[in-house]
């Protein structure tokens, strides 16, 4: 379990899930890669637009492998 922490959500990420569907990196290129092994990982230094780019590309993965915390702790995704 990868996690990054932006500024007001936390995300992470079930490797064990991940099937590399791709659908979160074509959202959120900037915040989100498949490794040679076709599952996902943070790029380096994860950037996105804003929150809603997060929560929209997290909200894209069929199997609930991205896991979306608000600042309070409450679970928007999945
Ligand atoms: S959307 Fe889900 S299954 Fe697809 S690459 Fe991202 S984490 Fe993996």
């Amino acid at each position: 379990m990868a996690t990054h922490d932006f500024d007001t959500l936390t995300v992470e990420i079930d490797e064990a899930l991940c099937i590399g569907s791709g659908n979160c990196v074509n959202m959120a290129p900037g915040v989100f890669q498949l490794n040679e092994e076709n599952v996902v990982e943070f790029v380096d230094d994860p950037q996105a637009t804003d929150d809603e780019e997060v929560i929209e590309a997290c909200n894209l993965c069929p199997v609930d492998a991205l896991i979306v915390h608000n600042a309070d702790g409450e679970q928007l995704v999945p």
